[in-house]
């Protein structure tokens, strides 16, 4: 069926991680009945709550939420960062001297919100429902495009003729594949391992980041849980990048040794800590693909782009593309344009080619130049930290880069404008 004849716009996207279900939102908030969104993922008959990893959301994103009509749940749920520690040293040096520090906030709100994936995830899904999106707990097999619309093959046996496919469907993109959209790509010999960890102490909103020689430490704060028994749990989640080779040792360890392995890298100064959550490892590679389009399909988050999680940032890219995208495609909907057609898709392609490129190459420099133990590289790096930490004015402009907020001319919804 040819995309004028089926009356309005379908869309369909092929993923429902928090990208996917995100651009979903957006696009049933802009255009309401004016779209059908179908939202394909087989992890969608899963309990989303079953998802205990953390990430920060920035500011940018957090003003997305916002306009969405979402914030307000999630931020029962997050926690803001207050301030953030850099430190810089061996394991096995007696104290870890603190390089820089940065205070949390820009422009009166925090530059990132620490939150939990199945927390972010339900409400989401809850928000989908009620703005009318399909959800089909079914993968996508496959699709094939014609010139005015693509047939999306799905894993029940249903075809959905839609006027545009989303491929929000991870790093490993079966969709990219199937495009045959090039794929540049290297691991980094590091995974990263990620828990939550209950403490004794309050971290009063302290996000800490420990360069080690095997790549960074970080610990953030997540919001205290209140028990069954109403007493008070402090509680934080690590990302602890590792050498590949190490991971299964550790992780296969008795649980004592690797809560002592946990400690020499975490410290005493939140007190006693225990694992909250069985601690799971991934891979880090980088990745980013040749083209954001191909013919009636879009990349979207991971699907386009992979980035090593030393600034966090990975999903807050994916976050950034959403808004592009639904703002591309609602402006183009509004002047009765096919928002699957290529010149609207080569918008996209335009708006985050060098935003994506400059974050790849940002945190692969990162990674490169603190995953090492070299006492010349150690000591520049080190005076670089000292020097940033006595210069205000650029302290601002990391944690506003952070914050996703130093350029003007984001996507309405990171402003917090509505589309
Ligand atoms: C250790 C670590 C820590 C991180 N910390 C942060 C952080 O603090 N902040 C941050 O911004 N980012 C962080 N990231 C990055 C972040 O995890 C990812 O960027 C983000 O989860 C990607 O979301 P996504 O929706 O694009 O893809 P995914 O979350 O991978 O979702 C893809 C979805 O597609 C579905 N799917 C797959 N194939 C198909 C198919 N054929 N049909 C239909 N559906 C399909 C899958 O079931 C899945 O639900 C971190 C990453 C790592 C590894």
């Amino acid at each position: 069926m040819a995309a004028a004849d089926m009356g309005r716009s379908r869309i369909v996207i092929a993923g429902g991680g928090l990208a996917g279900l995100s651009l979903s939102l957006a696009l049933k908030r802009a255009l309401a009945d004016g779209v059908d969104v179908i939202m394909c993922d087989p992890a969608l008959s899963r309990d989303p709550h079953g998802d205990r990893r953390s990430y920060a959301i920035a500011a940018a994103a957090r003003r997305m939420f916002q306009a969405l009509g979402v914030w307000d749940a999630v931020s029962e749920k997050a926690q803001p960062i207050l301030d953030m520690v850099i430190t810089d040293s061996s394991l096995q040096d007696p104290i870890r001297p603190t390089y820089l520090t940065f205070e949390g906030a820009v422009d009166g709100e925090a530059f990132a919100h620490m939150v939990t994936a199945g927390d972010l995830t339900a409400l989401l899904l809850e928000a989908c429902r009620e703005a009318g999106v399909t959800l089909k707990p079914e993968g996508v097999k496959g699709f094939t495009s014609h010139a005015a619309h693509t047939d999306v093959e799905l894993t029940g046996g249903e075809t959905l003729s839609a006027t545009l496919l989303v491929a929000a469907d991870g790093a490993r993109s079966r969709l990219r594949e199937q495009a045959g959209i090039g794929w540049i790509y290297w691991p980094y010999n590091q995974s990263g391992i990620v828990a939550t960890i209950s403490h004794e102490r309050d971290h009063e909103g302290r996000a800490v980041e420990h360069f080690l020689p095997a790549g960074p430490f970080a610990i953030l704060p997540l919001k205290d849980e209140t028990r069954p028994d109403g007493s008070v749990q402090h509680r934080s989640s690590i990302v602890w990048s590792e050498r590949s080779e190490n991971v299964p040792v550790l992780l296969e360890s008795h649980p004592e040794d690797l809560l002592a392995e946990l400690e020499k890298r975490f410290g005493l100064q939140l007190g006693r800590i225990a694992f909250e959550t069985k601690p799971q490892a991934f891979p880090l590679a980088f990745g980013v693909a040749r083209s954001f389009v191909g013919e009636r399909l879009v990349l979207l988050g991971d699907a386009a782009h992979l980035i090593h999680p030393i600034a966090g940032q990975g999903l807050n890219l994916g976050l950034h593309d959403v808004a592009a995208l639904a703002e591309i495609i609602t402006d183009a909907m509004r002047l009765g344009q096919d928002p699957g057609g290529a010149d609207v898709l080569m918008q996209y392609e335009r708006a985050r080619r060098a935003d994506i490129t400059a974050m790849g190459i940002v945190t692969d420099g990162l990674n490169r130049l603190f995953s090492n133990d070299l006492l010349p590289v150690r000591l520049i790096r080190d005076l670089g930290l000292g020097l940033v930490d006595r210069m205000p004015g650029l302290k601002r402009f990391f944690i506003r880069e952070a914050a996703g907020l130093r350029r003007e001319d984001v996507p309405r919804l990171l402003k917090g404008e509505a589309l």
